[in-house]
């Protein structure tokens, strides 16, 4: 089941350079902004559009792909804190935002939507370098 009309669906977000992993139910990106290092993104693969739209053994595998995944990305990147988002506003199609908060962390108790910054964009070789670092830890 996809919507055409759905970025996710029609596979032009995220980009296939950034993907990381297929989880199960789910796969795993690198967010093409870097500026929190190690920012991920985890985009179900069906459209769905509400997690009170899956079936409670989807939702429940889902939970399990996304904790496991945000527990090798506090590993990789050693990070203070998770920060976990799935807000939907922009592409209404299930994937959660994971993101390490590092110790030096420009502010801590901002959601990282919150905190101006110029988008950082790594080099191909960067990009690689970065999913192989997390890789080494599925
Ligand atoms: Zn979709």
């Amino acid at each position: 089941m996809s919507d055409p009309s759905c970025k996710a669906c029609s596979g032009t977000w995220p980009g296939s350079d950034h993907f990381i992993a297929d989880l199960g139910l789910s796969m795993a990106y690198l967010h093409e902004d870097q500026y929190f290092p190690g920012w991920a993104v985890v985009v179900f693969k069906r459209h769905a559009i509400e997690l009170f739209h899956l079936a409670p053994t989807e939702r429940i595998q889902l939970m399990e792909e996304v904790s496991q995944f945000a527990k090798v990305l506090a590993e990789t990147f050693d990070a203070k804190k998770m920060n976990y988002g799935l807000l939907g506003n922009q592409m209404p199609h299930i994937h959660w935002h994971l993101i390490p908060r590092l110790s030096n962390d420009p502010a801590p108790l901002q959601p990282v939507w919150r905190i101006p910054h110029d988008r950082v964009t790594l080099s191909a070789d960067r990009i690689q370098a970065t999913i192989a670092r997390i890789k080494k830890r599925l």
